[in-house]
């Protein structure tokens, strides 16, 4: 197979990790018979410096005609000044409108060899962690009329939250086909108690998925989930929810894990295109000094190679290397426990490419 990917290093560590996932998609290329073509393009707060803008047209160009886009990070200390407009994460939301990206994908997997870095107690961890969090993207709160003014001489501030049935529709279909995936499980969390949004979002899910019975639903308010993920965090399986309380469970479910450097994400709209990142941002703080966890941008590249090129077996690879990098010792300094060897970024994905072997 042929596929053209848009590549934005992006700032910081981001040209440190996007290297080596390109390495990982090369080998990836080389043991399967693929051919991937890289088309580099700036944004951010080195698009910003070179081209005097966050999101320069050549670059959403690119993402628009090809198979699907790798980001790395944006954003830096240099840029912090900036107004909220003219900033390089402004960039994130740029893209994903240009490309109609309205949902997001974001896997919580502990991997075993990391049991001990998750905050929870040994015997919560032991039955595993490996669950996906749906998130609409483009509407919601975020996406609401925001105003402050001056009622009866204070301020009041107003957000106002937003969905319609047709957006509600399109982000059930996509947890649809990722639960098909796994295990025909879908939970839907929501705070159907007080919002008619939710209300909304039960009513509509009820019914798309009522010609899906072979899967499984169930329903859950957002505080309660909130408690539930920490609780027994091995029970989920699918969760899709609205754009805030994605955003925020997201978050949470990240630190189970132990660490934000390995776990990957994918934006992803109607048809095949996709946006793949990792989690993190562009850790100003250790950029340029390869020490950076290139994983989260390699599962990244597993996710593209999943949800956008449908190649599962390829997908599997990737992340069985990871697993057996992380099972032989290698960590990054962000994931250093006694008894394990410290290797540079670089080198950790040098590991991932030689451990990476061919599924069929
Ligand atoms: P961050 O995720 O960049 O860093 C938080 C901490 O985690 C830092 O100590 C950093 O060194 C560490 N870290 C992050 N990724 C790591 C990795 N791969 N390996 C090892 N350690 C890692 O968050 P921040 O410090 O809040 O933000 C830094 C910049 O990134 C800001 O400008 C922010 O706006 C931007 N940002 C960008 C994105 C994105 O591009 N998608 C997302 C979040 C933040």
């Amino acid at each position: 197979m042929e596929k053209i990917i848009t590549v934005i290093e992006g700032d910081g560590i981001g040209p440190e990790i996007v290297k080596e996932a390109i390495k990982v998609m090369d080998k990836i290329a080389d043991l399967y018979g693929h051919e991937f073509s890289y088309d580099y393009k700036l944004a951010g707060g080195i698009a910003i410096d070179e081209l005097g803008e966050c999101l320069p047209k050549s670059t959403i160009e690119s993402c628009l005609s090809s198979d699907s886009t790798l980001l790395g990070a944006v954003g830096g200390y240099k840029w912090d000044n900036l107004d909220g407009n003219s900033r390089p994460e402004k960039a994130l939301l740029g893209i994903r409108k240009e490309m109609g990206l309205y949902s997001n994908i974001r896997p919580c997997k502990l991997y075993d060899a990391l049991a001990s870095a998750s905050p929870l107690r040994a015997d919560i961890v032991q039955k595993g962690i490996d669950f996906i969090i749906v998130r609409e993207l483009t509407g919601g709160v975020y996406f609401g009329r925001h105003s402050t003014d001056i009622i009866d001489n204070e301020l009041v501030a107003t957000d106002v939250m937003t969905y319609s049935e047709s957006e509600i529709e399109r982000i059930t279909n996509v947890a649809i086909a990722i639960a098909k995936k796994r295990n025909n499980k879908i939970l839907v969390v929501d705070k159907a108690n007080i919002l008619d949004t939710s209300r909304l979002w039960r009513k509509v899910c009820g019914r798309i998925l009522a010609n899906h019975k072979d899967i499984e639903v169930e329903y859950m308010y957002v505080d309660n989930c909130s408690m539930q993920l920490i609780a027994r965090p091995s029970t989920f399986d699918v969760i899709l929810t609205e754009n805030m309380f994605g955003d925020i469970l997201s978050d949470e479910a990240s630190m189970l894990t132990g660490t934000i450097g390995t776990i990957g994400s994918a934006s992803l709209g109607d048809g095949t295109r996709g946006m793949y990142e990792p989690i993190h941002g562009s850790a100003p703080d250790i950029a340029g000094q390869n020490i950076a966890n290139p994983l989260g941008t390699i599962s990244a590249v597993s996710m593209m190679l999943r949800y956008s090129f449908n190649m599962q077996a390829e997908a599997d690879s990737i992340d069985n290397a990871i697993q057996k990098v992380l099972n032989l010792g290698y960590r990054t300094g962000d994931m250093m426990t006694k008894g394990c060897e410290k290797i540079s970024c670089s080198n950790m994905g040098n590991k991932v490419v030689v451990n990476i072997e061919r599924k069929h």
